[in-house]
């Protein structure tokens, strides 16, 4: 297969690859993209729940782990799944080899459990692409420049997989999950939810920072830096997917899609406001998703040394739910209200509101957040 072949990548979810069965059926859907005149780079999550598990493991073992020996347990989820799927790619007739993150020259900076990629140095993907293999990359991981292991935070083999893109000018890079695209709510808790054909990079920026799972908002973030057209497939028998690339000059303003994370703490800050609390959270690497005059939003998801931070005195932390609708120019005013009026209707209690650019937002207090998002939907979206 000669250079003028282009290159692929493929990401395969943990749910694509959650038993051998899944795992061998990736194997022929990684063969016959190969068939189709294509040289591919596939990028694997951790099988099933093994992320979990082994988060778990850590907790039996310690109440507040180290982040570094941390990062050395969780990135050996996908380290499995890339052995198994070269072999069973081998199995089938094609050469393949599995590389670590650290083997394919991700290099990140040192902030373990949400490193960011700072540098991409593929050589040996390249050397094995020219060589005619398939190249088989264990997700969400890296290593720094002390050359300690770091992971990308939850959802980041996407991030890997748009990184390799980018580095290795790939033609386009493939989402493969148990979902066939991006809809307009989670399709298990809004049966009324839309298949979007297609999403604007501002759009899908906004829904994937407000925490909705289907594709991870960093390697979004870094595909529209680069001008990578990310496709988001099902993995198993799909019709269609859906395309995120730049805004069409047409795309209207809209509500494309509504999301709610529960996964959240708000930080409010003490007597002394919000200056003294910012080195503190910064020092901590607490991962902060979004800094108010009021405090901190907190995303609990990456926050594995959560036991090991006492925060100053004065300083609140409560649970908090975020419902967010995001769409091209959706952040206007008379559709904050709407949203601001169904809701407290609805009895939920308001801790905050906001609206900015592709973007509607109302913190809430924690729980009835299915509720929450059928709600939005519906009055903005289904009636909107
Ligand atoms: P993977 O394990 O392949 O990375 P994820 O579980 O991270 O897959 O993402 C796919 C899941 O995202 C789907 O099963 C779906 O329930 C959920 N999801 C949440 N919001 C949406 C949405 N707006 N559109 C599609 N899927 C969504
Ligand atoms: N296995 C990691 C997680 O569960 C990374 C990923 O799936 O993208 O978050
Ligand atoms: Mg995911």
């Amino acid at each position: 297969m000669s250079q003028s072949h282009p290159i692929v990548v493929q990401k395969y979810g943990g749910s694509s690859v959650a038993d051998v069965p899944m795992l061998l059926s990736v194997a022929k859907r990684v063969v016959a993209t190969r068939a189709a005149g294509h040289r591919v780079v596939v990028v694997v999550s951790a099988m099933g729940n093994t992320t979990n598990e082994l988060l778990g493991l850590a907790r039996q073992v310690s109440p507040g782990p180290g982040r570094r020996e941390l990062d050395m347990l969780i990135s050996v989820g996908e380290r499995i799944t890339m052995a198994l799927l070269s072999m069973a790619v081998s199995d089938l007739g094609v050469p393949a080899v599995s590389f670590t993150g650290s083997q394919s020259g991700i290099i990140t900076d040192e902030n373990h459990s949400a490193a960011r990629v700072i540098e991409v140095r593929p050589q040996r993907i390249q050397q094995a692409l020219d060589d005619d293999k398939v190249v088989i990359v264990a997700g969400f991981q890296g290593v720094s420049r002390s050359r300690e292991v770091t992971t990308l935070g939850r959802g980041g083999s996407d991030t890997t997989a748009v990184a390799l893109a980018a580095a290795l000018g790939a033609a386009w890079c493939e989402i493969c999950s148990d979902v066939d695209g991006v809809y307009s709510a989670d399709p298990r808790k809004v049966p009324q939810a839309r298949h979007l054909d297609r999403l604007s990079f501002e759009e899908a920026l906004a829904l994937f920072r407000a925490g909705s799972k289907v594709l991870n908002a960093e390697a979004t973030a870094f595909a529209a830096h680069h001008g990578i057209v990310l496709a988001a497939v099902k993995t198993e028998g799909a019709t269609r997917s859906t395309r995120i690339q730049p805004a069409w000059p047409e795309l209207p303003s809209r509500v494309a899609a509504v999301t709610v994370d529960a996964q959240l703490e708000l930080v409010r800050p003490g007597p002394d406001g919000i200056d003294p609390l910012l080195p503190f959270l910064d020092e901590n690497q607490v991962p902060v998703r979004s800094l108010r005059c009021d405090g901190a939003i907190v995303d609990r998801r990456d926050f594995h040394h959560r036991a090991s931070v006492t925060w100053p005195a004065g300083v609140t932390s409560t649970p908090v739910a975020v419902a967010t609708a995001a769409g091209a120019s959706c952040g206007r005013l008379p559709l904050l209200r709407r949203g601001s009026a169904a809701l407290t209707a609805a009895g939920f209690t308001l801790l905050g509101a906001e609206a900015d650019g592709d973007r509607l937002a109302w913190i809430l207090e924690p729980g009835r957040e299915d509720e929450a998002e059928l709600l939005l939907h519906r009055v903005l979206i289904e009636q909107g």
